[in-house]
């Protein structure tokens, strides 16, 4: 990579996932977040982060012996993990004046190469007691409050790059909830420009900006009433902001925000991207699909086999795409290391029973109710039924329900109520606290990763990818990026997902998913085990090599923030 010394990105997300401990991310988003700067480091990219700090993080799972999940804050020291800074800058709003401090994490890259992160942090002396709260909880509270968060990220955040000299190129705005950044780059330009106009005011910002969409659920977009923008914002600027056609009517839409002042705007697979075009039509929404970092999420058993196969994988993905040297015996003992790491956090964990010569399925994700945690389980007596013919099946749960997500709570209790129902051929475990050290643990040690998302609402899916780098194939509604990854009889199977209407038909999903595991994945596994092999290769071959960060920043490089790439060296 050899940017201009001019070239600078900033990458804006309300959540980032720098390390397992940092509580400062909830799910996809914010790993998907970590793992870009991840690859930004490695490839030199000149990239900083802004996010916030968040005090008491996301939330500590408990769940108790019937499966229900209460929350508490989590306690974490800043200090451990950060660096203070001395700037600081102050916005107005809600009728008063807000400082806002600044922590520094750097992510340092493979050959040194440093990206910082700026935190975001309102907890300052002189403030209002309220405002002192504003950068204390990711993704709780009102909607004021979220509001009142997404001012600092966006406007305070772009402000204080101002303060330390910086002088972005692009403004990356990773979901609409940093939108706000791109009306305060608007009032910039108005008040700098002598005798300003409106369009060519909006073209400079839409020159630097760029804009990720994530959600395909029109709910899932950040809206806020119009009152409430004018109680936070102010009667005249919100008035002001109103006269520019499409940005404002009685509600400020963040992704509306986004598609408008954006001069690159993309969804995060090509699927998602063909639904957003639908969601908003008239604006050219590109599609980018997402990847992981491939360090990351690799076991350290992996890792080793592709240092011994593919010297050069952890700079270029792509070199994955010739696992195909790799003898299947390694990667099969690489895999069953990692899958023996699995067992026995699972056995400590309880008297669980888990064996690791037993087939074993993993799913892992975010608690909600179109990822459908519980559609496994639809039918236990049918469950019970294969397995008890194949020998036994283990199955591993993780996920954190919103606290305010009653449906998702409900889920996590049925995978606790069906536990004994399924013995003694199934066994079950669902594992708290999920974060990103248990979820490199889960994707690497199960045998096979499930994802069952009511289609088209999965707008990626990563967790597949982070398998796919461990060998592990995928089982999937054809959604997200598994319509892109799913190559028939290389890396995995699909469900072949049904809907009646508006409504998921969720027994027939359940029957065709038990008939798929039965008669094509089980009889492959205990049937054949060296076809086995090639497909966990295979996995790593055409999806790993393809679904990581580092093709995935290629593509923002050069699609989407004007940067030049060298030709990459051939592989060797
Ligand atoms: C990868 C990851 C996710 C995303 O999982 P999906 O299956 O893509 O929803 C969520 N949470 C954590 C902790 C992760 O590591």
């Amino acid at each position: 990579m050899t940017p201009a010394p001019k070239d600078l990105i900033a990458y804006f997300s309300m959540e980032i996932a720098l390390a397992s401990e940092i509580p400062t991310y909830s799910g996809g988003l914010g790993v998907l977040a970590g793992d870009t700067l991840r690859s930004a480091a490695d490839m030199g990219l000149p990239m900083v982060a802004v996010t916030l700090l968040y005090r008491k993080g996301y939330f500590l799972q408990h769940i108790d012996a019937h499966g229900h999940q209460t929350e508490t804050d989590v306690l974490w020291a800043p200090e451990l993990y950060l660096e203070r800074l001395p700037n600081e800058v102050q916005i107005h709003i809600q009728g008063r004046d807000l400082r806002v401090g600044l922590w520094r994490y750097r992510i340092i890259g493979f050959d040194g190469h440093q990206v910082p992160v700026y935190l975001l942090d309102t907890d300052l002396e002189g403030n209002h007691a309220d405002d002192r709260r504003i950068t204390d909880h990711l993704y709780a509270g009102e909607e004021r409050y979220r509001l009142t968060q997404e001012a600092v990220l966006g406007i305070a955040g772009r402000q204080m790059l101002e303060t330390l000299g910086l002088q972005p190129t692009r403004y990356h705005m990773n979901e609409g909830h940093s939108s706000l950044l791109a009306i305060d780059l608007l009032k910039k330009f108005w008040e700098s420009t002598p005798d300003p106009s409106l369009e060519a005011c909006m073209a400079a910002v839409r020159k630097l900006c760029v804009f990720t969409t994530h959600t395909p659920i029109p709910a899932g977009h950040d809206r806020f009433p119009r009152a409430l923008t004018e109680e936070v914002f102010g009667v005249k600027p919100v008035e002001m902001v109103a006269t520019i056609p499409r940005l404002l009517n009685t509600e400020l839409n963040m992704s509306v925000l986004g598609l408008e002042l954006s001069g690159f705007v993309n969804g995060v697979a090509v699927r998602h991207a063909e639904v957003s075009r639908g969601m908003f039509p008239g604006h050219e929404i590109h599609a980018v699909t997402n990847g992981v970092h491939s360090a990351t999420w690799t076991s350290p058993a992996m890792q080793a086999v592709f240092d011994r196969h593919l010297p050069g994988w952890r700079r270029h993905g792509h070199t994955l795409r010739s696992a195909q040297r790799i003898p299947t015996a390694e990667i099969v003992a690489a895999h069953r290391g990692a899958k023996q790491i699995l067992i026995d956090t699972i056995n400590a964990q309880g008297p669980h029973g888990f064996e690791v010569d037993r087939f074993t399925i993993g799913f892992a994700r975010r608690v909600t109710s179109y990822k459908r945690l519980t559609l496994l389980l639809r039918d236990v007596g049918r469950l019970h039924e294969i397995a008890s013919r194949w020998g036994s099946l283990q199955i591993v749960f993780s996920g954190k329900a919103h606290p305010k997500d009653l449906e998702g709570k409900r889920l996590i209790e049925a995978v606790f109520r069906q536990q004994e129902a399924l013995r003694p051929y199934v066994r079950m475990v669902f594992l708290p606290g999920y974060n990103m050290n248990s979820a490199a643990r889960i994707v690497a040690g199960v045998d096979l990763w499930l994802n069952t998302p009511t289609a088209p609402l999965e707008a990626s899916g990563t967790s597949g990818m982070k398998a796919a780098h461990n060998g592990v194939p995928n089982f999937s509604v054809r959604d997200g990026w598994w319509c892109e990854g799913y190559i028939a009889g290389h890396t995995g199977w699909v469900i072949d997902a049904t809907h009646t209407g508006d409504t998921p038909a969720d027994d027939q999903d359940a029957q065709r998913l038990y008939r798929t595991l039965d008669e094509e994945i089980l009889s492959l596994y205990f049937g054949n085990q060296p076809r086995w092999a090639e497909m966990m290769r295979d996995s790593i071959a055409l999806a790993a090599s393809y679904f990581n960060t580092h093709r995935m920043l290629e593509e923002y490089a050069t699609r989407a923030y004007g940067l030049s790439l060298p030709m990459h060296p051939t592989h060797r």
